[in-house]
């Protein structure tokens, strides 16, 4: 199994055999309660604590860690088993903190100005793989507690649906993350969008518009061939409807090509009847892409004219430019950054 996280309380049981039965317990709520590595879960004879570590190994290894931000970001590029490449971002904000989790190495979904969609896809991700990214955080966090999840790495959380869903469940349940502060990202995946207006756990929901007609979006979001708007406004309204969470929509701002004053009116129409909230971050430059994001100027002006429509806008604070852990720049099978990886710039 990948991760330790894989392992049901079932399969620890059979790992565990031969042990006193109150043995899986505790060594489930180490995993998920404190979130520790069997070598560190001192309640544990040492000879127990041995073969545990070398039964249940850790399923990321560092192949580099970089910081940014006054210390207040950190991202990890990590080995999985088989060789296969992720990443993910630690942030410490004045009122929380948040793991970025990615869900997919590479991705399928081929957003243009994306460097995982520039890289494609490779695979899924496998539910413990998820949470032990997430538990690693915890970690990272200490003495700070982690309280966010957002499922905005690299890959498409509802492309990987059921175990996306398999790792929610074991940070709801099992590590104590309220759903509420756990969000899920996506493309428009209409289908994925049904079945979680269908689960009972609420979670947040964000979607990834950045341009609000279909042509354009056709363009920037391939899959909107397949799901385009009116379908996923629809999809997002029942969503809405069944969750009663407030939606989110996700805006990155290109100068020029979804930044004018008629791309603001658009998306108003779109985002005004979901009642949903509109994060605006301008566009992070990647390899693959030669436009670039919106000046500051225009942002606040696109802003502005959302406010004055009566939509409400955030713009987003850009975290961990400089290390390529911003917003749509996590690509870590792009040999240059193998290369570079840990050596800073
Ligand atoms: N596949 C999911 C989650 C991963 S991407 C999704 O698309 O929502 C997380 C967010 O980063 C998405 O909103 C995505 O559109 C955005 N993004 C991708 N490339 C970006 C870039 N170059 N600059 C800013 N945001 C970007």
């Amino acid at each position: 199994m990948p991760s330790a996280y894989d392992h049901t309380r079932q399969d620890l049981a059979v790992l565990l055999d031969g042990e006193p039965p109150f043995r899986a317990r505790q060594v489930w709520a180490g995993l998920h309660e404190r979130v520790q590595r069997p070598e560190e879960m001192t309640e544990l004879p040492a000879a127990l604590r041995r073969s545990l570590a070398h039964a249940l190994p850790p399923a990321l290894h560092e192949v580099s860690r970089r910081t940014a931000d006054a210390g207040r970001t950190t991202k990890w590029l990590w080995a999985l088993a088989d060789g296969t490449r992720v990443e993910t971002v630690l942030m410490h904000y004045p009122d929380r903190t948040t793991v970025c989790v990615s869900t997919q190495a590479g991705c399928a979904m081929a957003c243009q100005f994306c460097a995982t969609g520039q890289s494609g896809f490779e695979r899924h991700l496998t539910p413990g793989e998820i949470v032990e990214q997430v538990a690693t955080a915890v970690r990272a966090a200490r003495p700070r507690r982690l309280s966010n999840v957002v499922f905005m790495g690299m890959g498409e959380p509802l492309a990987n649906y059921d175990r996306v869903w398999a790792a929610i469940v074991r940070l709801n349940g099992d590590m104590g993350l309220s759903a509420r502060h756990l969000t899920l990202s996506t493309v428009g995946l209409v289908p994925g969008i049904r079945r979680l207006a269908a689960e009972t756990l609420p979670v947040n929901l964000a979607v990834s518009l950045h341009a609000a007609n279909d042509t354009l979006r056709d363009e920037l979001v391939p899959i909107n061939r397949r799901y385009p708007l009116a379908e996923l406004a629809a999809a997002c309204a029942d969503y809405v409807a069944a969750s009663g969470r407030r939606l989110s929509i996700e805006w990155a701002l290109i100068d020029g090509v979804n930044d004018r004053s008629g791309d603001a009116e658009e998306l108003a129409s779109f985002a005004r009847p979901l009642g949903a909230h509109v994060n605006l971050i301008p566009l992070n430059p990647t390899p693959g892409y030669a436009v670039i994001g919106s000046p500051p100027e225009k942002v606040r002006r696109f802003r502005d004219q959302l406010d004055a429509l009566h939509v409400n806008a955030t713009i987003r604070a850009t975290r961990g430019a400089e290390i390529d852990a911003a917003c749509g720049q996590l690509a870590a099978s792009t040999p240059v950054r193998l290369v570079r990886g840990g050596h800073g710039r």
